[in-house]
Order: structure tokens, then C-alpha cells, then sequence
């Protein structure tokens, strides 16, 4: 990566060296759910997720996959009208649970599609990852070009994982970065700034783990408060403070300091929809804090992995 041009690997500029076009990422719900839902881990799910798992709530709204492809494929088609177009992308809840037969059935499918979607993507937990399951993703590579798995950490912090009533542990997410490492599947780990307990290093904390198993992508999200979650009444109880844009800009850019070089960033700060969406407020927009964050790294005179030689 040359800093010259830019001081982050974001995931778009990636893409244009690799594909010589940006790819938009086509949102795909299987209707699953996640052991920390159904009481196989917990009741209820993490504070901060939704009823929709953190996801588009398509197969709730019986929305087949065909459509959702066809949906999504046509709003990738805006920014590529010809050619490749798309990363097939299933996001929401835990795509490796309860077991893998709806998401073999889906992959079935997908193969069809991965001329004009070259890479496929899975969201799941790390406690979710067994060896059938990267085994089952292993046995897409033929068929696409790339396959990332995208695994929550949200925190390094095992204590934080309680408070947040997650019930994953840094352990499982070494284990599971690892076997998929092993069969050739690319790691993109999921980190929250600002949770609740967390302490002041935790982010870079994450970014330390990240680093240490060798994921290839990383994504970077500031605590929201959505509608229907248990983190919605503890803020409205005054429980919790949330990072403003400014204090979630300067963490992220201190964490980006410490991200080695190659990893690829694949996103800098999350937005939701506005009908789910209560705080924190006010905040200025995704493109806008994206800026601001490559911004500040400019105006540092730093870039991505630019303190790697020191220790945090
Ligand atoms: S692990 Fe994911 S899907 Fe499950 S409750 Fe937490 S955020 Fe929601």
C-alpha cells in the first residue's frame, strides 16, 4: 500500500487495484439466529443488536434470497453496469447456526451468481466456526475468487464480553481465526469502540489480537443505540456515555496507527437506518466521519501501521 496517496487501506481502494472497480456489497438474510438468542449461549442477544440480528430483516418480510439477489445485484448494477458487479454478502445474525444445512442449501445457489459476485462473505460468531463449517466455505474457493469470514471480536476483553452479555471469548476467536487461516478463507474481524466497560487501550487492545492472528481485513464500528435493544434502555436510564464523532475519530485514528500495514480496512464507522436509529447525536454521517478520520491521520502526518515499531 502506498501511504503517499492515502493514509488508510480501505477496502474500496483494495478493490480498484485488484478488480479495477469498486464492488458493492449485496445483503443476503437466511432467517437464521444466533446461540446467544435462542438460550444456547444467552436469552436476548448482545445489548446493541436489533430483532433483525443486525441485519436487513429480509427473511422476515419472506423475502427469497432470489429477490434479495436481484434487488441488490440491481443496485450494484448503478456503479457497474457490465461485468463484475458485487461481493455476495451474508451479514445477519450467525450464518453457521444452528447448523449448516440453510447455509449449504444457499451456496448451492450462489454459485450461479459468482461470475458477476467474485467474492462471497459470511458473518458469524467465532463460537459458531466449526471445522464443517470452514470446511463447507473451504469448498467455495473454486468457485469464487475470494471467500472472507467475518467474526465478531467487538472487544479483546473477556470481562467486557460479559458486560455486554455477548458470551464469546477471546480464545474462540484465536481458534476460529485460525481454521479458517488454515483452508485458505480470508479474515475479516468485527470491532466495536466504545462499549460499555471497556477500558481506555481497548481498541487498540483489538487491534493488538487482530494483528496477532493474522486476519486479512478489519471493520470498525462505533457503539450505536438502536431501537428494541437492551442497550436503547440503558441509555435512556443515563447508564452508559457514548464516544461523540470528534472522541470516536481520534480513537480510531490512534488505532489505525497501530494496524499493521496490509490489513485492509474494510469499514471506518457503521450507520444505520434512521428509523432504528436513537443516538449517538449528533453525528455527521458516515462519509463525513470517514473523512475526518483519514483527515486527522493527514493532519498528523501519519498513516495506517505509521507507531508499529512502538508499543501502545
Ligand atoms: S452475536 Fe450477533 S446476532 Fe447474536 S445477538 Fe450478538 S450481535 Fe446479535
Amino acid at each position: 500500500m502506498d501511504f503517499t496517496q492515502a493514509p488508510v487501506h480501505t477496502l474500496g481502494r483494495s478493490l480498484k487495484q485488484r478488480y479495477g472497480r469498486r464492488l458493492r456489497r449485496v445483503m443476503l438474510d437466511l432467517g437464521l439466529t444466533c446461540p446467544n438468542r435462542d438460550g444456547a449461549s444467552g436469552y436476548g442477544g448482545c445489548i446493541y443488536c436489533d430483532l433483525s440480528g443486525s441485519g436487513t430483516g429480509a427473511a422476515k418480510r419472506s423475502e427469497s434470497l432470489e429477490q434479495q439477489w436481484q434487488e441488490g445485484l440491481a443496485r450494484a448494477r448503478k456503479v457497474n453496469p457490465e461485468g463484475q458487479a458485487a461481493i455476495i454478502y451474508f451479514q445477519s445474525y450467525s450464518n453457521t447456526y444452528p447448523d449448516l444445512r440453510p447455509l449449504a442449501n444457499a451456496l448451492e445457489q450462489m454459485k450461479s451468481w459468482s461470475e458477476v459476485a467474485p467474492i462471497l462473505t459470511i458473518g458469524t460468531r467465532p463460537d459458531c466456526f466449526s471445522a464443517e463449517a470452514a470446511d463447507l466455505l473451504a469448498a467455495q474457493l473454486p468457485y469464487f475468487k475470494e471467500v472472507w469470514v467475518e467474526f465478531g471480536l467487538e472487544t479483546a476483553d473477556d470481562a467486557v464480553q460479559k458486560i455486554i452479555g455477548r458470551h464469546d471469548t477471546l480464545a474462540n476467536f484465536h481458534s476460529a481465526c485460525e481454521r479458517a487461516g488454515e483452508r485458505g478463507l480470508q479474515r475479516i474481524a468485527h470491532c466495536i469502540a466504545g462499549l460499555p466497560g471497556e477500558k481506555e487501550n481497548g481498541l487498540l487492545r483489538q487491534v493488538q489480537e487482530v494483528a496477532k492472528v493474522n486476519c486479512e481485513g478489519i471493520k470498525f464500528h462505533q457503539l450505536m443505540v438502536l431501537h428494541k435493544t437492551k442497550l436503547a434502555k440503558m441509555w435512556l436510564d443515563g447508564k452508559i456515555t457514548l464516544l461523540s464523532a470528534e472522541e470516536y475519530t481520534t480513537k480510531i485514528a490512534d488505532a489505525l496507527e497501530y494496524l499493521p500495514p496490509h490489513i485492509i480496512v474494510h469499514r471506518l464507522v457503521a450507520e444505520a437506518p434512521a428509523e432504528s436509529y436513537l443516538a449517538p447525536k449528533p453525528w455527521p454521517g458516515r462519509q463525513k466521519v470517514h473523512s475526518n478520520i483519514e483527515q486527522e491521520l493527514l493532519r498528523r502526518g501519519t498513516h495506517q501501521g505509521a507507531r508499529l515499531s512502538c508499543c501502545p
